[in-house]
Parts: C-alpha cells; sequence; structure tokens
C-alpha cells in the first residue's frame, strides 16, 4: 500500500497581541501569526509600547472608518526585524521608534508643499493598521525615528507622542531662554513639559490643582508654582510679570480661559495639538538624551493591556502608562 506523504510547511510561531473586536469591546489577547513587512516596510519587534488617552479612539471606535478587529498602540519602541522590499536606509537590529505620524502618501497637496503632517491621508498606527499592543507590527519607514542609545524602550516609548507634542510646542511657542513660560497641568503631558521648558532655558511656572504637587513641579524644573485651586493664576502670573506662554496640557476650556489674564504683552496661550511627523520624534528623542529630560512611567506587561488602560483612564497614573513585551 502506498503511503501518501503531505509535506506541511511549518507553520511560523504564533505571537501576542491586544485587539478590539469591535468598538466599545473589551481587550483580547490573541495568538496570530507574525506579519510579513511589504515594500516600502520593517517589521518591527515592539519592546514597550505607551498607552495614550488618544488610544481610546480606537477601543470606542470614535475614528471615523476605522476597521476591526484592531490592535491599538501609537507610542512603539522595538528593534527592526526584518525589512521588506527597497528599504535601503533602514537595518535589521537597528532600534526605532513609531508614533502618532504612521504614515503618508507623499502625492497630495499638502505632502508636496511639504506639510507632512497634515497629509489628507495621514496613517496613525493603531487606527489606520495594528499599532504597538502586539510582540510584531508593521510600519512604513516614514514613521520610523531612531532611537538614541541611552534612551530605553519605555523610556523613549511616550516621548513618542506626549514627548514630542510638549517638545514642539515650546519649540516652535517663540518663547526665549529667560522668558517666563507657564505650564498649566502636572500630568501625563505638564510633566514632560515642565522639564523641556526647563531645559530650553524659561523661567517655568507651573499651575496645578492642589498643594501635593508643588515639590515634584520644583525636581522637574519649575521655579515657581502656582496651586489654582487656592490663588487666582492669572493675578499670580501677572505679578511675576506676566506670561510669554502658557502651555495648557489639561483639556480644560474653563481652566484656559482662567489663564489668560496671565498673559504679558504678546503673550501666548499654546494648546497642545497634533504630534509631528518622525523627524520630529528624533529631534525629541535626541534632545532628551542631551538634556536629561525622561517621562515618568508605570509599566505593565502586554498580558495586562486591560488593566493598564484602565489605569491611564483613571488619570491617577504617576505619570505615563507603558506595555511592556
Ligand atoms: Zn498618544
Ligand atoms: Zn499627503
Amino acid at each position: 500500500m502506498a503511503t501518501l506523504r503531505v509535506a506541511v510547511k511549518p507553520e511560523a510561531a504564533p505571537m501576542k497581541a491586544a485587539q478590539i473586536s469591535k468598538p466599545g469591546a473589551d481587550f483580547e489577547l490573541i495568538e496570530r501569526k507574525i506579519p510579513e513587512p511589504g515594500a516600502g516596510q520593517v517589521r518591527i519587534k515592539v519592546q514597550a509600547c505607551g498607552v495614550c488617552h488618544s488610544d481610546v479612539l480606537t477601543k470606542e471606535g470614535l475614528w471615523p472608518g476605522i476597521q476591526y478587529p484592531r490592535v491599538p498602540g501609537h507610542e512603539v519602541a522595538g528593534v527592526i526585524d526584518e525589512v521588506g522590499a527597497g528599504v535601503s536606509a533602514w537595518k535589521k537590529g537597528q532600534r526605532v521608534g513609531v508614533g502618532w505620524h504612521g504614515g503618508r502618501d507623499g502625492t497630495c497637496r499638502e505632502c508636496q508643499r511639504g506639510d507632512f503632517r497634515n497629509c489628507q491621508n495621514l496613517k496613525i498606527p493603531g487606527i489606520s493598521y495594528d499599532g504597538g499592543y502586539q510582540q510584531y507590527m508593521v510600519a512604513p519607514v516614514e514613521a520610523l525615528a531612531a532611537i538614541p542609545e541611552t534612551l530605553s524602550d519605555t523610556e523613549a516609548a511616550p516621548l513618542l507622542c506626549a514627548g514630542i507634542t510638549t517638545y514642539n510646542a515650546l519649540r516652535h511657542s517663540g518663547a526665549f531662554p529667560g522668558d517666563l513660560v507657564a505650564v498649566q497641568g502636572i500630568g501625563g503631558l505638564g510633566h514632560l513639559g515642565i522639564q523641556f521648558a526647563n531645559k530650553f532655558g524659561y523661567k517655568v511656572v507651573a499651575i496645578g490643582r492642589g498643594s501635593e504637587n508643588a515639590l515634584l513641579a520644583k525636581k522637574l524644573g519649575a521655579s515657581v508654582y502656582i496651586d489654582s485651586g487656592s490663588t487666582n493664576a492669572a493675578e499670580a502670573l501677572q505679578k511675576l510679570g506676566g506670561a510669554r506662554v502658557i502651555l495648557a496640557t489639561a483639556p480644560s476650556s474653563k481652566a484656559m480661559s482662567e489663564l489668560i489674564d496671565g498673559l504679558g504683552p504678546n503673550g501666548k496661550l499654546v494648546v497642545i495639538g497634533a504630534a509631528g511627523t518622525s523627524a520630529d520624534s528624533e529631534d525629541t528623542l535626541n534632545f532628551a538624551e542631551l538634556s536629561g529630560v525622561r517621562p515618568m512611567i508605570e509599566t505593565y506587561p502586554l498580558e495586562k493591556a486591560a488593566e493598564a488602560y484602565e489605569r491611564m483612564l483613571s488619570g491617577k497614573a504617576q505619570f505615563r502608562v507603558v506595555l511592556t513585551m
């Protein structure tokens, strides 16, 4: 009797991912095939991924056109593990990060003007394609930022979103060294904003609620702390001469409008907006390495993605939550 022999190609080892199967669903820890990078893409062995408030867009299906299942995560730090066809500028083994700017078409009007962060077909990791809540992910080369040697993966991850937004807002704010710059809010964004503002050479005023953050604010580089719960912050700023820039990091229009009177002549209230490109990410990482700016983090293993997400939502984390693989 003849024996039928079937040659079976060995299945590639699966990997773990934390996905959302539909809008509003809980996190599911699944195993699936390790993805292959296409042309112009690399595969990243993810080491750490920040848990950001914007991940709510994926969890709750708040982004128009988002498709499911989807793996969230746009604060990714890892190592290139495979490169796709046509990739020459990046090599296997290189440490890279991916932030909010996850790819562009390169052809729309904005891209042709070099205004990549306003690309009409901007791709966002964790929304347009699967992000960093998994052991391996694929990303296009224009999304990659090189991670400097002395920054760890867990430190680099939050800098790719919370870091870049505060760093970019301050460096384009028009304030000069020695100017009075106020940072409103001492949280995930604010604790980085205070550090950057200090390292930029500003006189930094931190504005928070309650007295419990005063010590921390000074440790981070603020020379003055204003408790907006017990003091009129705008008047206090005026007594200091008025702020050249107020960086608003807590999304409260009431708190912001109350601060406007604290601005000096030609002063500017800067509201944190969209993150920049991968080039801005690299600038942020390099400046952090150079100056010693570091995020304060709480880490959770990927298996506890749901718990990590709840912790982020609670607003009690000190200050950024990061998943490790
Ligand atoms: Zn983010
Ligand atoms: Zn474009």
